[in-house]
């Protein structure tokens, strides 16, 4: 029974991802979400209803429009499947209930905000904002039932009753929106570029009003190592094609020094206390060396910091809806 309900979820997810690419393209677009009907990018010829089914319609298709044969784009398949196999997750984790459902469209959302970063490196206001609103809602009425805590003040002789939960969805909101606001403003200090967008911070902040003041620590700092992770490939490969030997062979040591360590860390080759720090010295001076190359390139007007942030920032974000 359970498989059924599991595989129940991902057929609504992919319908559901299905809906999130019209509200991707169109929100990109300035189209409306609802009037014109489904039609090809390329040849606007209408789409009948099988030529719409999420997942199946691309296989069948194999990935080209009916009428123009134009190549359509697996931004719909990839956003269809991913929105799935999200659903069926949530659903194994957190069984249905309206708690569920909220994380869904929170999930949802994320996905939106990641796609149209990813795509044309913009995050529409309307899409974080919804997220922030839906986070105050899923706090104000406790329903993730963790902070079950009721706070009672008195405000102009009226009694107030809130739970616990409000205020720290109120103080992730502010700590996440101004936490990438200040490394912005440090990043931008230091390189004289700007490196995050406008709308990372109000991704942070939607996802502290979610996720609560706890969490968004947690995705903050997750988000840091994700970019890094997702970024340092991205640079090797342009540096590489660059022939910019130097700027490579900086990071590649920097991996692997930082391995050594982990490994030594790992297997209890610190001895003693003077050789554990020299080793982290050592590792943090590399780390240090790389961070001063690759602010002085992108001074140089490499276009390093270019990789959007916020796929990093809900990829924390679904750490923390597995995960925690
Ligand atoms: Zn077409």
């Amino acid at each position: 029974m359970t498989i059924f309900w599991l595989v129940y979820a991902f057929v609504i997810g992919i319908c559901i991802g299905s809906f999130l690419n019209v509200v991707i393209l169109r929100g990109l677009s300035g189209e409306s979400i609802v009037l014109p009907p489904s039609h090809c990018t390329k040849c606007n010829h209408k789409l009948a209803w099988y030529d719409n089914i999420p997942l199946l319609s691309y296989i069948i298709l194999a990935g080209k429009c009916r009428y123009c044969k134009e190549k359509i784009s697996p931004q719909y398949p990839i956003v269809e499947f991913v929105t799935g196999i999200v659903f069926a997750g949530l659903y194994y984790k957190y069984g249905f209930n309206l708690n569920t459902i909220f994380i869904m469209a929170a999930a949802s959302l994320c996905i939106v905000l990641a796609v149209t970063d990813l795509k044309e490196k913009v995050i529409l206001d309307g899409h974080a904002y919804l997220l922030m609103l839906l986070g105050l809602l899923y706090n104000m009425f406790n329903l993730s039932a963790e902070n079950s805590t009721k706070i009672i003040f008195w405000l102009f002789g009226m009694k107030i009753t809130i739970y616990q939960s409000l205020i720290y969805s109120a103080l992730g909101l502010l700590a996440g929106f101004f936490a990438m606001k200040a490394i912005a403003a440090l990043s931008k200090l230091i390189t004289r570029k700007d490196c995050f967008g406008e709308g990372d911070a109000y991704i942070l902040g939607a996802l502290g009003a979610f996720f609560g003041i706890v969490n968004v620590i947690v995705i903050f700092i997750l988000s840091i190592f994700i970019w890094g992770g997702l970024a340092v490939p991205v640079f090797l490969y342009k540096w590489i094609k660059d022939k910019n030997y130097k700027m490579f062979s900086a990071i590649v040591l920097f991996i692997i020094a930082a391995a050594l360590f982990a490994a030594g860390e790992f297997f209890n080759v610190f001895t003693s206390n003077l050789f554990h720090w020299f080793a982290y010295l050592l590792v943090a001076s590399i780390g240090l060396y790389c961070c001063m190359l690759l602010v002085r390139s992108i001074k140089e007007g490499s276009k390093l910091h270019v990789i959007p942030y916020g796929p990093a920032l809900v990829f924390g974000a679904f750490f923390v809806m597995f995960v925690l």
